[in-house]
């Protein structure tokens, strides 16, 4: 479960957990998340759940995790990853920060 609640002092918040090592990935442009790409007959892919990973951890995960004959780890870095995933969420950011922040000085 790479993305987990995690509760710190009075708050709790999601954060991001390394399929490899078990550990909190603590800061965006250490981390990628990996999918696996199937190619065949000439069609790709993306099969199977996203996992995230540290980026030292990366190639440990990928040795240990041995895609079949047409099949490639494909990976963004993870900070990116984020950009991509917000911007096909179409988040509002300010709106949303706004938010957040008081929902953090509620709890
Ligand atoms: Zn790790």
């Amino acid at each position: 479960m790479p993305i987990q609640i995690a509760f710190e002092r009075s708050t709790a918040g999601p954060v991001v957990i390394c399929d490899h090592c078990g550990k909190r990935i603590d800061t965006a442009n250490n981390g990628n998340a990996l999918f696996l790409e199937e190619h065949c007959n000439g069609q790709s892919r993306i099969i199977g759940p996203i996992v995230f990973t540290h980026k030292v951890c990366n190639g440990d995960f990928e040795t240990a995790h041995k895609p079949a004959k047409d099949q490639i780890w494909a990976f963004n870095d993870l900070d990116v990853f984020l950009v991509y995933l917000t911007r096909n969420l179409k988040v509002d950011f300010p709106n949303a920060t706004r938010r957040a922040d008081l929902l953090s000085n509620i709890l």
